[in-house]
């Protein structure tokens, strides 16, 4: 056995190894905008935004953040769907050096205040949407600016077949206070000047984003990724993928911008390739539907429920014959779910795995070659990939269970302010994942189980420590445990399990309640079981793992 199994499955096209440039990210968009001025970058709904128009309004952007007083290494928060607001806010933001922190739409004011102070973010860009929430959380925060935009900013003159959305974007309220801090994002960029600006960067070391992840600890963590780390994982992926083509690709964007996968697999390829994203705001099938009728993608990186939800809605294969190419991330993907959707398409779909501190992938099954199912894949080119006993910290031959740890320049810098996390995290450049995995003899890692406890619903983490938090806070919850349970649709969901105070009269609809105020949907729990005790060990700390052991038993049972 050599220590790279894997190589010999490399195709003749991927070399193993890269010079990855020392550049700003933002170079991707300066060089397709030079090369293919006139090609589509996005196209949101129908409305077209070329590759030259791109570049001018994200250094208007840019021009614009100087102007309000951000500098070089601070901190800008965009808390965006999927649409050209996010793309312009995300390259504006790099052109002029600043950290982008990418924050979920969905986040509670209390989830958002966290991860604001956290990252030290100054400025905001949102939705009129979601201003409310802002709002709330600006002083606490410390938010200077708030950059506000509207969907209709950037839609197209209406079609049929968009009315039923502006309809339901009429209903939805919106109350947004301008002044004092308070501006409007196309008002700024009208005004902004286009003109290049620049910085000077230390491409290994300078930060392109702040993305949040949880660990064991259970609040949130900022990675650090540089600008070297995301054109590193961005050029490995492409290398991976080497029949796409430049120029010519239009990719399904459904994956949202603000999950580290949008990110590098959709955003930074399609823009280093100068492909065409059509945007999605939200995964909806009928908008789905339509906008692949419009625009026929060839590409579509997406998450396991995603794939299961078109299965669902039983799209013919003529509707979504266009497609190619699809990966799988974030999730474990299910052999049926894979199957199914080939039948039904004729795309190729393969798996991939990553993490946010890789920026984040490290492992997929190639598209053209050789592939597992049920497998995440081999390495990618620079990616180095070991399984390690997780008490001894040796490393563990082929087909024995261990700790993943991975070693490339995609790894992190580390987690910010958080250097006890970071040196548990790395250590000689290894990356101990926190996934427990193994290698079979020819190279192909498999993913077994999570060290850590993290909960995937439907492609979303869940941290259950967070959870339990908030129900804890509950005044008539005596002991609370989350755990994630496996679930036909959503993979796995959220259970709680708890032990009530006496005479409470609280049920699980009052709970459900109680998390809905506090928690973003995907976290509350779907199920919540009332007990007398739950199991404890001899510390005290109470045994998730017998409680999902239980769950497993009860679904062999059935
Ligand atoms: P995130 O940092 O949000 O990207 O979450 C990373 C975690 O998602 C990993 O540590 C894994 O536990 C899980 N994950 C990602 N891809 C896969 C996959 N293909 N199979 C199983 N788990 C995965």
């Amino acid at each position: 056995m050599t220590s790279k199994p894997w190589l010999k499955h490399y195709p003749a096209e991927v070399p193993p190894t890269f010079d990855y440039p020392k550049q700003n990210l933002a170079h991707f968009l300066k060089e397709s905008a030079q090369t293919y001025p006139k090609h589509i970058a996005l196209d949101f709904l129908g409305k077209k935004i070329s590759y030259r128009e791109l570049l001018d309004s994200a250094y208007r952007f840019a021009n614009t953040l100087i102007r309000l007083g951000v500098r070089k290494g601070s901190r800008v928060a965009i808390m965006l769907p999927n649409c050209p607001q996010t793309v312009i806010a995300y390259y504006g933001t790099l052109l002029m050096g600043g950290v982008v922190v990418m924050t979920n739409p969905m986040y509670t004011p209390r989830e958002l205040e966290y991860q604001l102070k956290d990252s030290g973010a100054t400025v905001i860009v949102t939705l009129d949407l979601l201003f409310d929430r802002v709002y709330q959380v600006k002083e606490k925060a410390e938010i200077r600016q708030i950059i506000v935009t509207s969907i209709k900013d950037y839609l197209p003159i209406p079609q049929n077949w968009l009315y039923p959305l502006f309809a339901k974007l009429k209903k939805m309220k919106r109350d947004v206070i301008y002044g004092e801090g308070v501006y409007s994002f196309v008002k700024l960029l009208r005004r902004a000047s286009p003109e290049p600006c620049g910085v000077k960067l230390d491409a290994e070391n300078d930060l392109a984003l702040i993305q949040y992840t949880g660990g064991t600890t259970g609040r949130a963590k900022g990675v650090m990724l540089t600008h070297y780390n995301l054109v590193a994982n961005t050029i490995q992926n492409r290398l991976w993928s080497y029949r796409s083509k430049q120029a010519g690709e239009v990719y399904l964007s459904a994956l949202p911008f603000f999950h580290v996968f949008g990110l590098t697999v959709l955003l930074n390829k399609s823009v280093y390739l100068a492909g065409t994203m059509a945007l999605l705001p939200r995964f909806e099938i009928a908008l789905l539907v339509e906008t692949v009728r419009r625009v026929k993608p060839t590409i579509f990186p997406g998450a396991p429920t995603m794939y299961a939800g078109l299965i669902r809605h039983a799209l013919t294969g003529s509707t979504l014959s266009s497609l190619e190419v699809c990966v799988s991330g974030a999730a474990p993907l299910p052999a049926e779910i894979q199957q199914k959707f080939e039948a039904m398409t004729g795309a190729r779909l393969v798996e991939g795995y990553g993490l946010t501190e890789a920026s984040p992938v490290t492992h997929a099954n190639n598209i053209w070659e050789k592939r597992k199912i049920g497998s995440i894949g081999i390495p990618l080119p620079d990616t180095e990939a070991r399984i390690v006993d997780p008490d001894h910290d040796t490393e563990l031959p082929a087909g024995e269970i261990g700790e993943l740890i991975v070693r490339g320049p995609q790894v992190m810098k580390g987690y910010w302010n958080r250097p006890e996390d970071t040196a548990a995290a790395l250590r000689d450049g290894w990356l101990y994942t926190g996934d427990m995995a193994k290698m079979d003899e020819d190279g192909f890692f498999t993913i077994l189980d999570r060290k850590k406890d993290l909960i995937i619903a439907g492609g979303y983490n869940v941290y259950p420590r967070e959870v339990e938090e908030v129900l804890y806070e509950h005044p008539e919850v005596e002991e609370a445990v989350v755990a994630g349970v496996s679930d036909p649709y959503r993979g796995e969901t959220v259970k709680a399990y708890l032990v009530m105070k006496k005479n409470s009269e609280a049920g699980a609809e009052e709970l459900n309640l109680w998390c809905r105020q506090r928690l973003a949907a995907y976290k509350v729990p779907h199920v919540y079981e009332f007990r007398e005790t739950l199991p404890k060990s001899l510390v005290g700390k109470v045994l998730r793992r017998k409680l999902e052991e239980e769950e497993a038993e009860k679904t062999d049972d059935d």
